[in-house]
């Protein structure tokens, strides 16, 4: 009985190293796509039997991956495989609850993205626990826990906003995650902005818009992620707003989450930027030295992997703005170590992270600049860059040139040549307005500091 039990684990973890290998050769979204739910069925000297949840998995993983699968294997275990049979095996699909009921068997982490609860949607990865709290996000974080204590009372809705990577997500589940803990009969539903969208688009084109509004008037909790994409979207608005006030209504608990605050989405209704402003608006901000290097620390323990300081450190000052890039750096040093199965020091370190920090210290760029000032007030970029005199584009154009001032220190005369030409005084006042402006207007202000974090993620 030990010895099959012994022998399971370890195929577990020959393919998960073989699997941290084939992540860092083929791009995420295959791997996500093709990877997701597989394991090891049994192997033995010469065969390898490796189940996956459908037809779909097998048929691609045999004739797209059989290769580098094989090639994989036996570099990782030195063994001399040389046919691998694909079992179908569709119980094997819903892995969350033992992911979740066993947190300390966290190696696994970076697999548990797909453990997804097929009925509330949340991903029981996301917990407070493992929830690192610093200066930077300790308002939104107390909110999350009031809220979890007593949902759809005190702050409703629960608005959380700031840049990618900074932990929104994370939160946001977390509520959900607890809240099924300890009230397990509320219903609770974890939804983006753009699976709510196609649920409104589809149930219109298929007429069973009734039983959507249905579905969503059943839940007690609705969490709802980046709220920024309603932007535009008049229909899905609508229906949004009337979910809103039926759950509203009854005290039930709403969590929004957006890139900016609601007054800077554009496009929105104003109705529901009211009602989005009715309750508590929080935001997380950017972690400091101190707190990134606990980050690391905690999701190193997680994985069941541990770095000398140096390392963590210098992690933490190479990345500053978002924290799922600091989870990409260490993931990699995870494999490598995993792989050649021997520590990593930071001059290894170095090494391996060289090619992500390169990318990441990119330096801001006037095509940047006009990217992000566009993206963020849903204008097209030539649009800003153009001699246009649109009311929409003036405001927009100066901010762009303000910060090509400020943060690039371009000459007013090489700015102008960036949008198609203008003349260098007109480039002087639409930065000396920008700059009286935002004395007195903390909206601008904020919305000037949002798009200056979402250039460094570009
Ligand atoms: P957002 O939704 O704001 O874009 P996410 O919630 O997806 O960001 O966070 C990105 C990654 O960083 C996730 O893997 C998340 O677990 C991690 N993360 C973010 N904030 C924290 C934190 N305070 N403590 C630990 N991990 C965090
Ligand atoms: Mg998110």
């Amino acid at each position: 009985m030990n010895q099959i039990k012994f022998k399971k684990i370890n195929n577990e973890d020959l393919w998960r190293a073989v699997l941290a290998q084939i992540q860092l050769n083929i791009s995420q979204a295959n791997f996500n796509t093709w990877f997701k739910d597989t394991k090891i069925l049994s192997i033995n000297d010469v065969e390898i039997i490796i189940s996956v949840p459908n037809l779909f998995a097998k048929e691609w993983l045999e004739n797209k991956y059989n290769k580098i699968i094989l090639k994989t294997i036996n570099e990782t275990n030195g063994g001399r495989i040389r046919k691998i049979s694909y079992y179908i095996d569709n119980k094997n699909v819903d892995s969350s609850k033992k992911y979740s009921n066993n947190p300390v068997n966290s190696s696994q982490l970076e697999f548990t993205e797909f453990s997804v609860d097929k009925k509330t949607n949340l991903n029981p990865r996301y917990t407070f626990a493992n929830f690192v709290v610093g200066p930077f996000n300790e308002l939104p974080h107390a909110a999350a826990q009031a809220v979890t204590e007593n949902p759809g009372s005190l702050y409703n809705p629960l608005f959380i906003y700031g840049g990618v990577g900074l932990g929104k997500t994370h939160l946001m589940q977390a509520i959900g995650n607890k809240i099924s803990q300890n009230l397990p009969n509320k219903q609770i539903k974890y939804i983006s902005v753009e699976k709510f969208t196609s649920e409104v688009v589809s149930s219109i084109r298929k007429k069973t818009m009734e039983e959507f509004k249905l579905k969503y008037r059943d839940i007690d909790v609705l969490i709802i992620d980046d709220v920024q994409f309603l932007s535009g979207k008049e229909k899905t608005q609508e229906e949004f707003f009337h979910t809103f006030n039926v759950l509203y209504e009854n005290n039930k608990q709403v969590i929004i989450s957006s890139d900016r605050p609601p007054k800077s989405i554009q496009s929105l209704a104003e109705r529901l930027k009211s009602r989005f402003e009715g309750g508590m608006i929080t935001d997380i901000g950017r972690p400091d030295t101190e707190t990134r290097i606990a980050i690391l620390k905690t999701k190193a323990e997680e994985k069941g992997v541990n770095f000398p300081e140096d390392v963590y450190l210098y992690i933490a000052t190479n990345m500053q703005n978002n924290i799922r890039e600091l989870e990409g750096a260490l993931n990699k040093l995870i494999a490598h170590q995993k792989l050649e199965n021997k520590k990593i020091n930071l001059n290894k370190a170095i090494i391996i992270l060289k090619e992500i920090f390169r990318s990441s210290l990119n330096k801001p760029t006037p095509k940047k600049v006009i990217k992000a000032v566009s993206q963020f007030y849903d204008l097209k970029e030539k649009d800003l860059s153009n001699l246009s005199r649109r009311k929409e584009v003036v405001k927009p154009r100066q901010i762009a040139m303000y910060i090509l001032k400020k943060e690039l220190k371009y000459s007013y005369s090489s700015i102008g040549r960036n949008f198609g030409g203008k003349d260098h005084t007109t480039v002087i006042h639409s930065c000396n307005k920008i700059e009286k402006e935002i004395l007195n207007d903390d909206n601008l202000k904020e919305e000037i500091e949002l798009i200056k974090q979402s250039i460094s993620s570009l």
